[in-house]
């Protein structure tokens, strides 16, 4: 076996109406929360509302800071900083999808150490000590940040995705609670659902991989493959929602442990330059261009994976079994929805050179199984534009 370290400091409560034990949970940390969400709407109202009286109730006073938006940016989280400065909050909560999660985490930096971007990746160390403890409800099945130490946080001025890392940033407590994925609509339960699976697909491509987190990713992969499709077309469907929910669990803490790849490291960028797009989208956007470059410099694993798709194929041999399972992923993101191009979601042709050059800037490409150049990454990205 390889050797291998894993770490993961996030206290789990898994489970249908666990959301109920919010309030004692936070209490058994701290007195004043700052609950961390975007702005109000019928899905989530009752939620938001439940956690604030879940936590009065357990003797918590809360500040609702509700201007998080999606790919949250320095601006937001400087203002929740403040917010929870002026409130002398000692606890922070992100009840939301990924946005809202690592804006609280991020928020718990910012209030302690001043302005964030300045200790994003490759910059200053985050002082894990001085790091307000955090709590998450994700409501999302999709980011997996209720388990991972990161926050992915950008800068508008600079059109740049970044991220916060720190050990620092691992929730002390993650509720995760299929219920409240119940009212996700379908597309958002695709592009959330699809980032489970990248998670996990890279993090086994990933020159990190380990038996541990290998035996974690195929789980997680098995469920997305086995139950998105299904939950894309019933959102209703209890069975697959819980399914989902801790398949993204699953995929944090695979990519705690080992971290993402090409496409994800492209993703960012995209999500640096345009906003309009989910982050699961811009993945779905790049798979098949990146798998079509990558498989036959990870044979074996494609393999696996192409026949985890199409049980059939283990009677292929292993170079048969991995370019296959390029189109099974195809028809996996055509399955559900997902078969969609750079040009479909208007990003003007301009961006497509600064995405290319950002992607360096992010370390992720180092780790793939092929490591590009430049010329390559742009190659994938122009490819990606049309469909
Ligand atoms: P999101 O948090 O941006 O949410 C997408 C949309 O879904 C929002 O409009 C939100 O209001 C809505 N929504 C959320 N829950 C809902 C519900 N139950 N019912 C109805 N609507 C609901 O999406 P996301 O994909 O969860 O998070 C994306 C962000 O997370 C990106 O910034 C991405 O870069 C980041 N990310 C972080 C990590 C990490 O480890 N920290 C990992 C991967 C991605």
């Amino acid at each position: 076996m390889r050797k291998f370290n894993y770490y993961q400091p996030t206290r789990i409560l898994f489970g249908w109406q666990r959301m109920n034990e919010v309030g004692k949970e936070i209490s058994r940390i701290g007195k004043k929360c700052l609950l961390v969400t975007v702005k109000s709407f019928p899905a989530l109202k009752p939620v938001f509302d439940k956690v604030k009286k879940l936590c009065t109730v357990a003797g918590v006073d809360v500040t609702h800071f509700d201007d998080v938006i999606p790919n949250p940016d320095t601006n937001c989280i400087k203002l929740g900083s403040e917010m929870a400065a002026e409130n002398k909050v000692d606890v922070v909560l992100g009840v939301g999808g990924g946005s809202s999660i690592d804006t609280a985490k991020a928020i718990a930096v910012g209030v302690t150490h001043g302005e964030v971007w300045d200790y994003r990746l490759g910059q200053k160390r985050v002082t894990k000590t001085k790091v307000l403890p955090i709590v998450a409800v994700p409501t999302t099945a999709g980011t997996g940040s209720e388990v991972t130490p990161m926050a992915v946080i950008k800068n508008p001025d600079e059109k740049f995705k970044s991220a916060l890392a720190d050990w620092g940033l691992c929730p002390r407590v993650s509720i995760v609670d299929p219920e409240l994925t119940l009212s996700l609509p379908s597309n958002i339960t695709a592009s959330t659902g699809f980032d489970v699976f990248c998670h996990s697909f890279e993090s086994f491509l990933h020159k990190r991989a380990s038996d541990y987190t290998d035996l974690l990713a195929f789980e997680a992969m098995r469920r997305v493959i086995k139950y998105l499709p299904v939950v894309v077309k019933d959102g209703s469907n209890r069975e697959s929602r819980e399914a989902l929910s801790w398949a993204s669990t699953l995929g944090g803490l695979c990519i705690t442990n080992t971290g993402t790849t090409l496409a994800h490291g492209i993703g960012m960028a995209i999500g640096g330059h345009v906003s309009n797009i989910m982050h699961g989208e811009a993945l779905a956007i790049l798979y098949p261009e990146v798998n079509r470059w990558t498989w036959r410099y990870a044979i074996e694993k494609y393999a696996t994976v192409g026949r985890l798709f199409n049980p059939d194929l283990e009677n292929e041999p292993d170079k048969v079994a991995a370019e296959e399972s390029c189109n099974e992923m195809a028809m996996f993101l055509k399955e559900i929805g997902l078969w969609i191009s750079l040009r479909d979601k208007n990003v003007p042709k301009s961006e497509l050179k600064g995405i290319g050059n950002d992607t360096m800037k992010l370390k992720n490409y180092t780790v793939h199984p092929k490591v590009p150049t430049l010329e390559e990454i742009n190659t994938l990205i122009k490819r990606s534009y049309q469909r």
